[in-house]
């Protein structure tokens, strides 16, 4: 039995009161009739309780982003992009309410949050751009009154299946394109992020003026619509970001629906920063250290590797151990803090798996400190092999582990030496060579002298090996959410 809310009730008020769904325009219960509590990861305070999505509520959102499908892929593009334009003005407007739910339900830093909020306003003004980018081509051929047109047109409906870390940013940077390009989107977000990752940026795209059924929100258990979500016949394309077996799976469930779809992966990653023996030691020290603490390790992009070249190894190590002991930890919403609480008991449970695994190989602990609720302090361990279990896992974490490269060409076949391939960065003052060894680092994103973590709307945004499929941003986001269509004529 669904429930209906009064929409009105919320606008004149701060976005609050979320309980369920957002499926054709409509806010409501999610009908297994299970709730779950969604908590401040930090203090355990009741955010929300959430009726929880089951099948027929997954039914419904594809039904209605079906349904709402032609009339928005054919809506003119001002007119989409206007919708964006407003989204901007209501994000600049609850601009503190927006970082407040992320300070709250993720346990961002302010820090982190307002980098957040920045990269939603930069991603929606990119997308207001988007809808007249979606261009076609008249082709010549070799044939005497025949003409040949490629028309660039909407995919049709998007799936889009969120993490935690990032959860209104990386929501957005599939939904936002997406629609922008006249597709109707169904999103998933984390159920440890509902709010964050879903209904608040329904909200926004809502009170900016985006018809019905065109956004639909499902939050609800994996176990119970993550499967169905994947293989649903209904969306075009289906996009994932989240973590790499759980990306596998998702590809291999999706391969099996009645109608095959295309499927972008935006997985895991395990970064490493490479320090060059003519770096400059300072800003290579400052860049590890945002790079690997910045939102308590938990970015896909997180430094999670430091491979320093042994001709200044030890004056890495001691410079950053001191570096990374200054670092405030603790409450989010203190502006000071730069490492807040982990998202969720599942992450402190592997983050303390791998504290005690690095212990266990005997390497070097040069920072450490206590574990309390969901906070774990800062952590350093020194002479790490990088073949170890430690080092080749994805520890999203406020943990560093620092490898030491006998020289250049070791630095980069340890930086090689991973399934992944996300973000990667080089330290160098020659940059020359800089450039010649980022060209040699197998990832999909590599930085010459800064962190590792970047993103910006318009420029490309991928990995490769397992850390996923396909691209984002700018003009490779149109290519995956358009299709295109051969016309011709003969005259
Ligand atoms: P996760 O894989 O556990 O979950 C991601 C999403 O998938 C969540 O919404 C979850 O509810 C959902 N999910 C889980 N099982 C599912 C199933 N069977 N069917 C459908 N949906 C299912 O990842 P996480 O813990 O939320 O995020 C952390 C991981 O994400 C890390 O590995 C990180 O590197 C990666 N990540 C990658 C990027 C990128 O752009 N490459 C960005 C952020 C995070």
């Amino acid at each position: 039995m669904q429930q209906n809310v009064d929409r009105s009730a919320f606008f004149p008020r701060a976005y609050d009161g979320f309980t369920g769904q957002y499926i054709a325009g409509r806010w409501v219960a999610g009908t297994t009739g299970a709730t779950v509590l969604d908590r401040n990861p930090y203090d355990d305070a009741v955010l929300a309780e959430i009726t929880q999505a089951g099948l027929s509520d997954l039914a419904q959102a594809f039904a209605a982003a079906k349904a709402a499908q032609d009339d928005w892929g054919r809506a003119l593009p001002g007119d989409r992009a206007a919708v964006f334009l407003k989204a901007v003005t209501i994000l600049e407007a609850r601009k503190e309410e927006i970082i407040g739910w992320l300070v709250r339900e993720s346990g961002s830093t302010r820090l982190k949050a307002g980098i957040e909020w920045g990269a939603v306003r930069a991603g929606m003004l990119e997308a207001a751009t988007m809808p007249a980018s979606a261009q076609g081509h008249i082709i010549p051929v070799d044939r005497p009154g025949k003409e040949a047109r490629v028309y660039k047109k909407p995919v049709g409906v998007v799936g889009v299946i969120s993490p935690w870390n990032f959860p209104l940013h990386l929501s957005n940077r599939s939904v936002a394109p997406a629609l922008a390009l006249g597709n109707a989107v169904v999103l998933k977000p984390s159920n440890d992020t509902p709010i964050t990752g879903g209904l608040l940026l329904a909200k926004i795209y809502e009170e900016a003026g985006l018809p019905a059924g065109v956004l639909n929100v499902v939050v609800g258990s994996s176990s119970v619509i993550g499967d169905a979500f994947a293989r649903h016949p209904v969306p075009r394309v289906l996009t994932f970001t989240g973590s790499t077996p759980v990306g596998r799976h998702i590809a291999q469930v999706a391969g099996e629906s009645s109608l095959l779809k295309r499927i972008g992966l935006e997985l895991g990653g395990n970064a490493p920063l490479v320090v060059l023996d003519d770096a400059d030691l300072e800003k290579a020290v400052g860049a590890a250290l945002i790079g690997r603490f910045m939102h308590q390790g938990q970015i896909c992009m997180s430094t999670n590797r430091i491979i320093v070249d042994a001709s200044i190894y030890d004056d890495f190590v001691e410079a950053y151990t001191a570096a990374v002991k200054t670092i405030k930890y603790g409450d989010p919403n203190d502006p000071a803090t730069l490492v807040g609480p982990l998202c969720n008991d599942s992450q402190v449970r592997n983050v303390t798996e791998s504290i005690a695994r690095a212990r266990q190989s005997g390497f070097r602990e040069c920072v450490s400190g206590p574990i309390e609720g969901r906070v774990v302090a800062p952590h350093v361990f020194a002479d790490v092999t990088n073949d170890s279990e430690f080092a080749r896992n994805e520890i999203f974490g406020p943990v560093a582990p620092i490898i030491r490269a006998a020289n250049e060409a070791e630095a980069l076949a340890f930086a090689n030496d991973t399934e992944f391939g996300l973000s990667s960065a080089v330290f160098t003052r020659d940059e020359a060579r800089g450039l010649a060894f980022a060209q040699r680092i197998e990832a999909g994103m590599t930085h010459i002298n800064d962190i590792t973590i970047h993103d910006y709307p318009h420029v490309m945004f991928g990995g490769e090996k397992n850390s996923g499929l396909g691209r984002f941003n700018g003009k490779w986001i149109v290519e995956e959410f358009t299709t295109d269509h051969f016309i011709s004529i003969q005259r």
